[in-house]
């Protein structure tokens, strides 16, 4: 039996199991992990798969992921993974007002009611069947702008095997996100650094390569460069385009919005799998890197800056370099994807307008791909399925959606719980010495 290979984005030509990907999350090289050569996957099972099971996406995934487990100590356990990690509902529904054929692939579902979800959750169940009896207990250090810190925590809470460390800067986060960083407790802490995000990512780049620390922690990370949570966000992209073009005999267009194009690879990678997709638009925000790159062909990484659409304030995406691995030649690779740059007062504006148009209320992310969908010439949305990627729940932005629609959002279920949960906190410094002492 042959086993699929991973190997770094970058020069490094060491080859690794999947196992070991998701394990070591970077490569030694820095580069991202990617298999050798993509799988195949047999349409007919897919098809059966889709159409059979009340438990639509685990079962997906057993048939879309099985090539990418092939020959793994993990191949066996794919089902198990699934069932435990993916049975989230994550429907794409019919925008019925919308003057051309409309839907949105709700990934605000799972516990935090934001797609992270999907990819911590895999995450924590692939982690720890790799895990031996003599294994160290893990310490992950989440460095975060607001909701990958919140799905890492509830993937990991109460998984003895592992203590979970959240940093996040005071003051710049949403006061729900703040809740969902600081209500679990037990296995997990947070800690409020007294600076910016880049501060954050610059104490947990520290201490993984400080050597005092390293010999009292065996520290791992679950960012979202880890193939771990790519992997799961292709099986939503499975399930939807299947259901499009059984609905509309089309395939299915995409609008996703986008910071470190996670989200938006797991779609490529659909694609590329066969599946029943066409168009890709990535709908950034104010931080216009990949918009700029795919007009001009020059890659230039920059400082991010802040927006309505926090998760997605990110001035070097870190999976494009995935992206220009699938596509070498740029020349290609503009073909595949196309990108637009929203600012604040339009996804504001959006957030007015698709209230009134459609009855639907979109988080400031989600805005940002209605009004990418929006800018579209009218020829290229006439005819053809698009579907707006719904990444969060806009009661996690009550504060920036609600004076704009003028109305109070309903808090879902799972988010209310948390929210009604006592926050636990420390205060830091943005020092290495104040990290360190804070998780002694
Ligand atoms: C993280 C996040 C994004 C951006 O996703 P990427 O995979 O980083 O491109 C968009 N919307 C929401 C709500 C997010 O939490």
């Amino acid at each position: 039996m042959s086993s699929m290979i991973y190997a770094s984005t970058r020069g490094d030509r060491t080859e690794v199991s999947l196992s070991d990907a998701i394990v070591r999350g970077l490569a030694p090289d820095g580069g991202l992990y990617v298999p050798r050569q993509l799988p195949s996957i047999d349409p007919a099972a897919l098809d059966a798969a889709a159409l059979g099971a009340a438990h639509r996406l685990p079962a997906l995934a057993r048939v879309a992921l099985r090539g990418f487990f092939e020959g793994d100590r993990l191949e066996a356990k794919l089902g198990e993974i699934a069932d435990a990690a993916l049975d989230l509902p994550a429907p794409t529904t019919a925008i019925d007002a919308a003057p051309d054929p409309l839907f949105a692939l709700e990934l605000y579902h799972g516990p935090t009611a934001a797609f992270k979800d999907f990819g911590a959750r895999f995450l924590a169940e692939s982690l720890q069947r790799t895990r031996g009896p003599r294994d160290e207990r893990l310490t992950i250090l989440v460095a975060t702008s607001g909701d990958t810190g919140g799905a890492v925590a509830a993937a990991f809470h109460r998984r003895p095997w592992v203590r979970v460390v959240i940093l996040y800067p005071k003051g710049l986060v949403s006061p729900r996100q703040e809740q969902q960083l600081t209500c679990w407790g037990e296995n997990v802490e947070s800690l409020r650094v007294a600076g910016t995000f880049d501060d954050c990512q610059r104490l947990v780049k520290e201490a993984f390569v400080d050597p005092a620390l390293g010999r009292r922690h065996r520290f791992s990370s679950a960012n979202s460069i880890n193939i771990g949570r790519l992997l799961p966000q292709m099986v939503y992209y499975v399930a939807s385009s299947l259901e499009v073009r059984r609905a509309t005999g089309r395939p299915a267009n995409y609008v996703i919005p986008a910071g470190n194009l996670g989200n938006a690879f797991a779609a490529i990678w659909a694609r590329e799998l066969g599946l029943p997709i066409e168009r890709i638009v990535l709908a950034h925000n104010a931080n216009r890197t990949v918009p700029d790159y795919l007009a001009s062909g020059e890659w230039r990484p920059r400082a991010s800056v802040a927006t309505l659409a926090s998760a997605m304030d990110v001035g070097n995406p870190s999976n494009m370099e995935r992206v220009r691995a699938l596509f070498p030649a740029f020349a290609t690779l503009r073909t595949r994807i196309t990108a637009d740059s929203i600012d604040d007062a339009a996804i504001r504006a959006r957030i007015v307008a698709d209230q009134r148009r459609f009855g639907r209320v979109w988080c400031p992310h989600t805005a940002a791909a209605a009004e990418a969908y929006a800018r579209l010439p009218a020829g290229d949305r006439a005819g053809r399925p698009w579907v707006l990627v719904a990444t969060a729940h806009p009661a996690k932005f009550n504060e920036i959606v609600e004076p704009l629609v003028g109305a109070p959002i309903e808090v879902p279920e799972s988010l209310a719980r948390l929210l009604s949960l006592p926050r636990r906190v420390t205060d830091i410094p943005p020092t290495l010495g104040a990290l360190a002492d804070a998780i002694a």
